[in-house]
């Protein structure tokens, strides 16, 4: 091979793991290539655009059958040489394919072979400093990681509701922004915490940006290059955010940390919050995990001391927190799922000129929809699951497929007349609510009044201004907001978390329930919480009502150190599904039975395959293996192990098939 010969190593967007050899173009350029461009490749018959991610002078094939790129797209490279390293771990760790990983965060029009026109100019940049006076904690919280600023090291914000987390983001952003850092913000979903947003728009200006999957292509391309060439200095966004070609990155936030939608569910199965720690690592840069409510894995890494723990105990307003309260609903007569209880203080807080929030986890009117004489009940022909009753459109609706059907005007298995809809949705406790308080306005917040573009805002703006007095809404209504006049939050179902097979469900359900309960009381007075149960006697409910989740998190993640789960062990699990229920199990069968042949020392517990809870899907059956072992190590020896069996298995691509590192849902 001689001296000067230069091959190219390519990510192509191919569910292949691996990089793809191709010789510079046959007409010389000026300009070396350098790892980070990207280039135009020939890839059987077709042309692809893909990024150079090395340059060697070797190649496993022989040189003669290479081809050479048939056009260098970037004079510079579009992405700084570790993110190019953050690519390749993300991709180890996932056991994902490497292209997959590269182009999962790069925006649609930098797939297309075109080269890159100028983006459009940013407004103008100021820099604000905090209106208030710090309180201790958060100037220890400032002091400690600013300190720190040069090293990598994750922070655990964990702060109550209210208590100055994101001013603590504020002032430390403010100070790296001095010497021309760059700072990423990664929220769960923008549009539910518009507030973030506008509060580092107002104080930074024009070199804060947005970025997240509703922005236009346009946009997200501007936004991508501005963030490449350092006029954008400040991101909020969401998951993908964290593969933005950042050059001068100080530090990243990720708030709300413990919130399920940094895992991406589909795909490239990645976790934004464990990625963040990784990529902050890698940039020797702080990370800080916020939370009131922090995730379980990450108390436990704080236990460990891998994660430094700064607690803001309490809120900054001085506002105090809401009283949470039990009602027992034991024996009780419930009307639309309300006792007369909860009513009478919706009745008072209303004479108070203050607002009431309903919280109920289930979108529709009601979630079962059956036969009184023969215990028949409605379900989804596709997925086997039961079809929600939505009274505005008198259909039945499956939440998994979005199936819509008629309602039937007989039972079809009995033929009786007597069919009624049961349990409760948002839109049932609408029309209860409707018929106590003719004179109130309400509104209802949920996916279903959401969809519009513009009506979440319109109604989060009634809910803001009070213009809303009662309002309902699902975990929507949760995170992040601030609603000054809410005086009451009532939650009607909290049981449903305790007895679930999920072992992740009371840890949930505690998040979901003390993120509720913040939205109240914010400014002028104290809130009351009210939870409506069952089971007023489980320790769970007493451990909520006293508001501390680090004790009822020690108790939960006790339980979990007795049953080896997470974070005591480490998951992974492979799915499989086909529209023929026997080769999903078999495949999984045969992956099985290879894994307990290679580990037969029980270093790797291996469960099932089983149909997963939730089988069959739009006319697809779902299967599920489960690899669990203590450490890490060996069960990512076993995940490689896996891919490669699932790989080279001729049944395996009859169907689809993914492997999932660090599950978080069982489905
Ligand atoms: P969190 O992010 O923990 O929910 P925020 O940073 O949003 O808390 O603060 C809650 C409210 O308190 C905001 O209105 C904020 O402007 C205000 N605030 C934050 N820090 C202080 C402080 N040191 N003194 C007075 N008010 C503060
Ligand atoms: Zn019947
Ligand atoms: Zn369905």
């Amino acid at each position: 091979m001689g001296q000067n010969t230069v091959i190219l190593k390519v990510a192509l967007p191919t569910p292949l793991r691996r990089l793809f050899d191709y010789l510079p173009p046959k007409t010389k350029t000026e300009q070396a290539i350098l790892p980070g461009v990207r280039v135009q490749v020939p890839f059987g018959r077709r042309t692809l655009v893909g990024v150079v991610m090395d340059i060697a002078q070797e190649s496993e094939f022989e040189l003669a059958k290479l081809k050479p790129i048939t056009a260098l797209l970037d004079e510079t490279p579009l992405f700084p040489k570790d993110l190019l390293t953050f690519f390749y771990k993300a991709a180890n760790y996932y056991h994902h394919p490497i292209g997959e990983v590269v182009f999962s965060g790069l925006p649609q029009a930098l797939k297309q072979d075109k080269k890159l026109k100028t983006p459009k100019a940013v407004p103008e940049s100021i820099s604000q400093t905090s209106p208030y006076q710090f309180s201790p904690e958060q100037d220890k919280a400032i002091t400690n990681i600013l300190a720190q600023r040069d090293h990598y090291a994750t922070y655990l914000l964990q702060g109550i509701t209210g208590s100055g987390k994101t001013e603590v983001y504020l002032e430390i952003a403010r100070q790296l922004l001095q010497t021309d850092k760059q700072v990423l913000i990664l929220v769960p979903e923008i549009s539910l915490t518009p507030q973030t947003l506008t509060r580092f728009e107002e104080r930074f200006g024009g070199q804060v940006a947005s970025y997240h999957s509703q922005l236009t292509p346009a946009k997200r391309r501007d936004v991508f290059l501005n963030i490449q060439q350092q006029n954008i200095k400040v991101v909020i966004g969401t998951r993908s955010a964290l593969f933005l070609p950042f050059q001068s990155l100080g530090l990243i936030v990720v708030d709300e940390e413990h919130d399920p939608s940094f895992k991406q569910q589909e795909g490239f199965r990645y976790s934004a919050r464990d990625l963040a720690v990784l990529r902050s690592m890698l940039l020797k840069i702080p990370v800080i995990l916020g939370s009131a409510t922090p995730s379980f894995e990450s108390l436990h890494n704080a236990a460990l001391g891998k994660y430094q723990l700064c607690l803001l105990p309490t809120r900054a307003t001085k506002v105090a927190l809401p009283k949470i309260e039990l009602i027992d609903v034991r024996h009780k007569k419930l009307k639309s799922g309300l006792s007369a209880a909860l009513l009478d203080q919706i009745k008072k807080t209303i004479a108070k000129k203050a607002q009431v929030l309903l919280f109920i986890n289930r979108r529709g009117f009601a979630p079962v929809y059956m036969c009184f004489d023969c215990g028949w009940f409605a379900e989804c022909p596709n997925c086997e699951s039961k079809l929600t009753y939505h009274l505005s459109k008198n259909k039945l609706i499956c939440h998994h497929c979005e199936r819509v059907m008629f309602l039937p005007s007989q039972c079809p298995e009995c033929k009786s007349e007597a069919l009624n809809a049961i349990g409760q949705g948002t839109e049932k406790v609408e029309e209860a609510i409707c018929q106590a308080f003719p004179n109130q306005t309400i509104a209802r917040i949920d996916s279903d009044t959401t969809r519009k573009k513009g009506s979440l805002d319109t109604l989060l703006d009634q809910a803001h201004n009070h213009d809303a007095q009662i309002l309902i809404g699902t975990q929507i209504l949760a995170k992040g907001h601030h609603f000054p006049h809410l005086a009451l939050v009532a939650i009607l179902d909290a049981d449903g978390g305790l007895f679930s097979a999920d072992f992740r469900a009371q840890e949930r359900m505690a998040q979901l329930l003390i993120q509720v309960s913040g939205r109240a009381g914010r400014v002028h007075q104290a809130g009351r919480v009210l939870i409506q149960t069952f089971h007023p006697e489980h320790p769970f409910m007493s451990q909520i009502c006293s508001q501390d989740y680090s004790q009822l998190a020690e108790t939960l993640l006790a339980q979990r150190q007795r049953s080896h789960l997470p974070p005591f062990s480490h998951l992974a699990l492979i799915r499989a599904n086909h529209t023929q229920t026997e080769l999903p199990e078999n495949f999984l069968m045969q992956t099985q039975q290879s894994l307990k042949t290679q580990y037969p020392d029980g270093t790797i517990q291996i469960k099932g395959p089983v149909p997963s809870p939730f089988h069959k899907r739009q006319g697809r059956y779902h299967y599920q293996l489960l690899l669990q072992a203590e450490d890490r190590k060996s069960l990512h020896k076993a995940i490689s192990y896996s891919s490669y069996l699932l790989e080279s298995s001729k049944l395996g691509r009859k169907l689809r098939w993914s492997l999932d590192v660090d599950p978080i849902e069982m489905i």
